[in-house]
């Protein structure tokens, strides 16, 4: 063991570990002794983010680090010169260390000049030009008071070419001397700072250059600037060496409280870093576990403290459960009582590492700690990256579409197209007003079938399981099943229905793409009409049939063309598949043709939401007559197409007139979609239709 006295911080070394370089040390300043290895909580603007003094006291540290830089911006030295420095402003008993200010003139945004006399740098504050050199670094740390003064350096980063970090190592060696000149007789103590980027060669020159200059103590700056903590250990342990073994060794902005066992086992003495307040912040905590992460949904209502080897304050007050809440609801207090647990943390663990190389225990406790120490939490998954909220987030995509949510009502996005399924409207309303009511389904259900059809005549195949009801069913075809919102609110109302119902309801789906409802089923929340057992039995088994009313769902999944041939000729028809320009082959004229041909035998009415010229074109070409629909949520009109048996029952429908017809002749918008130009057979078909004739 070996004691020694060196300048006006009389160091005193205790102890040096053995097969390690870790020591215990001792050393004097203006106004309190320090122990070390020692951490020093960072107060960059002459306090300790959240921290109140009297925690800092409790915590243990003996000295603050404070910074020259911010203190000459705010709150100015005139300040200082007025409260007897900053151990009077902040009534702070210890010591203080103030860094020159080097780093952030550097580091932070903003213009700078650099020449070999000075730095120069506008203020953040008022923008006014400031001008640093090493001695007025040194007058300015004078001023504010600092136990110990650190000589003004040049940083660059860890990254630059050989030659600029050997040029700015030069000159942080020539501010070096001018610092210990300007700092003259005064007793505050002054660290040199070693440089040289990530260069071995210049770490090795820098640390012997400073170790010759009669500092009280030196620092090792430039590091923690995104190097690996390999190359950092590397660099601490080739430089400690170098450094007088009778003067405290400072490593500048590091670290976790595993890289400052690795530094203590490195020869290094003293330590500054914001972690413990900043990961405070984030909900992180450094505990004798390892490091715990409030983020994680498994604390949500864990008892006992966060750290269970711990005493401070926090630990002995409040539960994990109550920190993780804090955290949770972005409470300050959450922030303040991390903060204090780590700084709290920080602090022990120097005081123990300090005990063992004193005991001569120090190997074995290191090896044990460099597991433990920072290890990362494994409670459960981290609730910031795997929410419920998340996790719907993933299943918002299914094939080309998506679920978009407006207030709670979920919509079908097709990616492909853009096109949004009953845009601006919820379409459950949607389905019940333009498909439901308007098709006058209930009524229909509730009176005997208007077409005679011969008694025991063709039934359909879906009609056959319709045991309950001898009548003929009324067929609906559901074109564009999309999210089930039309046939699900057929359902619905006609499950409400009773015995009023006299005819049994054949519903048919038609749709080429399943996508959209097995999206919408994965969001019942969104999509509160799928709340019932048929969508998903229809998408098993390709139908389903009510046990309380005679109604058979069936479903025809494919190209509407080639399927609409096995259904059974519809009574009304819902069209609703997407617009033209994503579904073009179901709004054409032969599409219509063809629909206009299934259901000339019946009376049929077929509702769609648009009131497209073209669409109206295509439909009366086709052999439909052409009726003004309901008005639905931004649309101020629909369209309803009624076979010729349909128009002659008049059931009060308002065909488009003449009026229609002189727009559409003077439209742009005449030709039915996707006709060929030479074929106008249409126009023809329209001019002379019947429902044009007074
Ligand atoms: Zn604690």
């Amino acid at each position: 063991m070996t004691a020694a006295a060196a300048g006006r911080l009389h160091f005193t070394l205790e102890a040096t570990a053995e097969n390690s370089s870790a020591r215990a040390a001792r050393f004097t300043t203006q106004h309190h002794e320090v122990l070390t290895p020692t951490f020093m909580p960072v107060g960059t603007h002459a306090a300790v983010r959240s921290q109140r003094r009297e925690d800092l006291l409790e915590s243990g540290a003996q000295v603050l680090l404070a910074n020259t830089y911010h203190l000459l911006l705010r709150p100015g030295l005139e300040i200082f010169e007025k409260f007897g420095g900053i151990h009077g402003f902040m009534n702070w008993p210890r010591a203080v260390l103030t860094d020159s200010g080097g780093y952030q003139i550097f580091s932070l945004p903003g213009s700078r000049t650099l020449c070999e006399d000075y730095a120069e740098f506008t203020s953040y504050t008022d923008s006014a030009l400031i001008r640093l050199s090493p001695e007025r670094s040194i007058e300015a740390q004078k001023i504010i008071g600092a136990d110990i003064m650190m000589a003004l350096d040049h940083c660059v980063p860890s990254t630059v070419e050989h030659a600029a970090a050997r040029s700015a190592m030069q000159l942080t060696h020539r501010w070096a001397q001018r610092s210990l000149a300007a700092r003259g007789d005064s007793p505050q103590a002054l660290f040199g700072i070693v440089q040289g980027a990530s260069y071995a060669d210049l770490r090795i020159e820098s640390a012997q250059t400073i170790a010759q200059m009669p500092f009280d103590g030196y620092a090792i700056g430039g590091l923690a600037v995104g190097e690996s903590s390999t190359q950092r250990e590397d660099c601490t342990a080739s430089v400690t060496e170098l450094l007088p073994a009778h003067s405290p060794r400072y490593l500048m902005g590091v670290g976790t409280t595993r890289d400052l066992l690795e530094a203590v086992h490195r020869g290094v003495d003293m330590f500054d870093c914001i972690l413990p307040t900043s990961l405070a912040k984030q909900g992180v905590a450094f505990t004798s576990l390892g490091r715990r992460d409030l983020r994680r949904a498994a604390y949500r209502g864990m008892e006992g403290p966060i750290d269970p080897a711990c005493r401070c304050y926090t630990c002995k007050t409040y539960s994990i459960a109550y920190l993780f809440h804090l955290q949770r609801v972005h409470e300050t207090t959450g922030w303040q009582l991390l903060s204090l647990h780590n700084i709290h943390f920080y602090l022990r663990l120097m005081r123990t590492m300090r005990e063992h190389i004193l005991a001569g225990t120090w190997t074995n406790f290191y090896r044990a700690q460099r597991d433990v120490l920072d290890a990362r939490d494994s409670y459960g998954k981290p609730a910031r990256h795997v929410t419920k909220a998340m996790l719907r987030e993933r299943k918002r995509k299914r094939g080309r579409y998506e679920v978009i949510v407006k207030e709670d009502v979920g919509y079908i996005r097709d990616t492909v197209s853009g096109e949004v399924m009953h845009p601006g409207s919820n379409s459950a309303l949607e389905a019940q007003c333009l498909y439901v009511e308007q098709s006058r389904l209930l009524e229909r259900l509730s009176l005997p079938p208007a077409d005679t059809s011969p008694p025991g005549g063709s039934a359909s195949p879906a009609s056959s399981d319709l045991s309950g009801s001898s009548a003929e069913p009324l067929v609906v075809w559901d074109v564009g099943l999309g999210a089930a919102a039309n046939a699900m609110a057929a359902i619905l109302a006609v499950e409400n229905l009773g015995p009023a119902m006299v005819r049994p309801l054949t519903l048919v789906s038609f749709e080429n793409d399943l996508d959209s409802l097995k999206l919408a089923l994965d969001h019942p929340g969104w999509f509160t009409h799928l709340r019932h057992p048929a969508p998903r039995a229809l998408l098993r088994d390709n139908r389903w049939n009510s046990p309380t009313s005679p109604v058979g769902w069936l479903l025809l999944d494919g190209d509407f063309a080639l399927r609409k041939f096995e259904a059974p000729p519809p009574d009304i028809i819902f069209f609703d598949p997407f617009s033209f320009k994503t579904d073009s082959a179901l709004w054409t004229l032969q599409a219509f043709r063809e629909l206009a041909k299934a259901c000339e035998e019946k009376s049929t009415e077929l509702f769609t939401y648009t009131y497209s010229t073209s669409v109206r074109a295509a439909m009366l070409a086709a052999g439909f007559h052409v009726a003004k629909g309901r008005a639905t949520g931004p649309k101020g009109e629909t369209t309803i197409g009624l076979s010729p048996r349909a128009a002659s029952a008049a059931h009060g429908r308002e065909l488009l007139g003449q009026e229609w017809l002189a727009k559409w002749t003077r439209s742009d918008a005449q030709v039915p979609f996707g006709s060929a130009e030479q074929d106008d057979s249409w126009r023809a078909a329209i001019l002379a239709h019947p429902q044009f004739k007074a």
